[in-house]
């Protein structure tokens, strides 16, 4: 569904070029998913923005390709990318409220997207948002709809943020570290539910985390990143049988 061609992405500040993706390969198949492990610093968000498309100056896509459903993504429009971002690629995104308006309620957030690309009435956009709600397992759903992003706990913020990025029925879910601001135990179950819900909807998704244990229990294929580099690409029966990188074998040692 997608593929990534040596991806390259780099920062141009006073002090020069930092490369932060350099030569990035992968592609996740339909239903399929990838995940995306490596150190802090390693490149793993900048990857996932590049893809959306969402990376800023002094950044570029510098080269490579980003092919989705055949489609090259480098040669959208911005409008074109809007559309897609809205439609087909979801994002989860590491800062728990970058995604989230503080000014508006959970409700309208999630239902502005049935609204938009679906052309839902007010009213029938709420129904839905409700749905969503439940099946993110928000305690209380209706009274979370009028609620804002503030009066969530943590927990059910970072579960808000996945109805919103489901609510456009993505083909792709890009999740990048989605529950690394919360405790271990809603840690768990947050990447449950978003294990499930990938399953259920059959969704292909990348998931960039820093746990190799959740790799192995949710994912089909990993790529370890280091310092801006894939440095193994494997299935992950494969990369846990016989991981070459010293990075991985490190990684490896330190799972319980
Ligand atoms: P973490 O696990 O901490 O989230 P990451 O693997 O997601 O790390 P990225 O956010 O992709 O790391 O950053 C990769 C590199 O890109 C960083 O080491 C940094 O040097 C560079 N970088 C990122 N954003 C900027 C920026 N706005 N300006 C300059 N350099 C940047
Ligand atoms: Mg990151």
């Amino acid at each position: 569904i997608i593929k990534v061609d040596d991806l390259q992405t780099s920062f141009f500040t006073h002090k020069g070029e930092v490369k932060a993706v350099d030569g990035v390969h992968f592609d996740v198949p339909a239903g399929k998913t990838l995940g995306i492990v490596g150190e802090s610093g390693s490149g793993k968000s900048i990857t996932a923005l590049s893809i959306m498309r969402l990376i800023e100056a002094p950044g570029r896509v510098k080269g490579g390709s980003i092919t989705f459903n055949g489609e090259d993504l480098l040669a959208k429009s911005e409008a074109e990318m809007r559309r897609i971002r809205g439609n087909k690629i979801s994002m989860i995104f590491q800062e728990p409220m970058t995604s989230l308006n503080p000014v508006y309620t959970i409700g309208d957030q999630i239902a502005e997207s049935y609204q938009i690309h679906q052309g839902l009435s007010k009213k029938q956009a709420l129904e839905k948002a409700l749905g969503m709600l439940e099946l993110v397992g928000i305690p209380s759903p209706k009274a979370r709809l009028k609620a804002y992003p503030h009066e969530l706990s943590g927990g059910m913020r970072q579960r808000a943020m996945i109805a919103i990025a489901l609510a456009c029925n993505p083909e792709l879910l890009i999740a990048d570290e989605p529950t690394t601001a919360l405790d271990v135990t809603i840690q768990a179950q947050i990447l449950g539910l978003v294990n499930d819900l990938q399953k259920d909807l059959g969704m292909s998704m990348l998931l960039i985390t820093h746990d190799l244990g959740v790799v192995a229990e949710t994912c089909d294929y990993v790529a370890v990143m280091y310092a801006g580099k894939i440095v193994e690409y494997a299935d992950v029966n494969t990369l846990f049988a016989n991981p070459k990188h010293p990075y991985t074998v490190g990684l490896l040692k330190s799972l319980p």
